[in-house]
C-alpha cells in the first residue's frame, strides 16, 4: 500500500502539494488527472525518490510522510523517531518501484537488450544469464523480440518507450509509476503501447499510478480516478463516476477541455 500522510512539498515559495493525504490499495490502477502544475508528477517523484520532503528546510512548505507497504519511504525509524531518510535507505526503498517516463531516458550507447539488464546485474545483483533470460521473456511481452540487438536511437519513439517498460518491470516491482507515457509518441504509435500497458495491468498485480492526458486508457485500466488541483485532491471516484458524472466545477471544466 502506499500511502501520502499530510505531505507538504514546496519548490521556494511555490507549495506544489499541500497537506496532501491518500492511500492506493496493493494492485490498485489509480489515474491521477488534472491540469498542469497541479503536483502529479512531484507525487511520481516522491514515489521514485527524485524528490524529498525535507521539513528541515521549512516546516511549513515541506513535511509529512509517505508510507509504502506499511514502512516509512520518505523517512526512517532513529530511536523511535521518524527522521528524513539518508540515501542508502532511499536506494533499498526504490528497488519495490519502477518508473516509466515521457521521454524513455534509455541508455543511448547501449543496446535493447543491455537496456533492460543494465540494473538487474549491477542494482539486483542478478547473473548476466538470468538477467537476459528475463530480459527475453520481458521484451517479448511488449513486443520487441526481434530488437535485442538494436540501439535506442534505431527505434521509434514507441518501440523505445516500450523497451522502458520492460525495463522497468525487469526489477519486478511492486508498483509501476507511469509518467505520460505516451505523451511524446506519434499518435499511430500510441496505441501499441497502451496495449502493452493493458496487458501488464491485465495479467499482473502491479499497483500502478499513472498520470496520463489518455482519457479512454484511464477509463479502460483504472480503478480510481484522482483530480488533482493546486496540490489537493478535488474528486476522486471509479472512472465511469469521474467521466460521466463530475460532481466539482473544477473537474467539469478540466474534463470539458481534454475530452
Ligand atoms: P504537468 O501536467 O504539466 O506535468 P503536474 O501536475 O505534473 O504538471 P508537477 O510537474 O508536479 O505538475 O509540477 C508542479 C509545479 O511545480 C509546477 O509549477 C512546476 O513548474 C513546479 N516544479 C516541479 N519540479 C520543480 C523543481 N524541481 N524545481 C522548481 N519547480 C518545480
Amino acid at each position: 500500500m502506499i500511502e501520502f500522510d499530510r505531505v507538504d512539498k514546496s519548490f521556494g515559495a511555490l507549495k506544489v502539494l499541500d497537506e496532501l493525504s491518500f492511500r492506493v490499495d496493493p494492485g490498485e490502477r489509480v489515474t491521477l488527472i488534472g491540469p498542469s502544475g497541479s503536483g502529479k508528477t512531484t507525487i511520481l517523484r516522491l514515489l521514485m525518490t527524485l524528490e524529498k520532503v525535507t521539513p528541515k528546510a521549512d516546516p511549513e512548505r515541506d513535511g509529512g510522510v509517505v508510507w509504502v507497504e506499511g514502512q516509512p519511504y520518505s523517512h526512517m525509524e532513529k530511536r523511535g523517531r521518524l527522521v528524513p531518510a539518508n540515501e542508502r535507505w532511499l536506494r533499498r526503498r526504490r528497488s519495490s518501484v519502477g518508473m516509466v517516463f515521457q521521454q524513455f531516458n534509455l541508455f543511448p550507447n547501449m543496446r535493447v537488450l543491455r537496456n533492460v539488464t543494465e540494473a538487474q546485474v549491477h542494482v539486483a545483483g542478478r547473473s548476466k544469464e538470468e538477467a537476459e533470460a528475463k530480459a527475453r521473456d520481458l521484451l517479448e511481452l511488449v513486443g520487441l523480440s526481434d530488437k535485442t540487438d538494436a540501439y535506442p536511437s534505431h527505434l521509434s519513439g514507441g518501440q523505445q518507450q516500450r523497451v522502458a517498460i520492460a525495463r522497468a518491470l525487469a526489477m519486478d516491482p511492486d508498483i509501476l509509476l507511469l509518467d505520460e507515457v505516451t505523451s511524446a509518441l506519434d499518435p499511430e504509435l500510441v496505441a501499441d503501447v497502451l496495449a502493452v500497458l493493458r496487458d501488464i495491468a491485465d495479467t499482473t498485480s502491479i499497483t500502478m499510478l499513472c498520470v496520463t492526458h489518455e482519457m479512454g486508457f484511464a477509463r479502460d485500466v483504472s480503478d480510481r480516478v484522482m483530480m488533482f488541483d493546486s496540490g489537493r485532491i478535488v474528486e476522486q471516484g471509479p472512472p465511469e463516476a469521474m467521466f460521466s458524472e463530475p460532481q466539482e466545477a473544477r473537474t467539469q471544466d478540466f474534463l470539458r477541455a481534454v475530452l
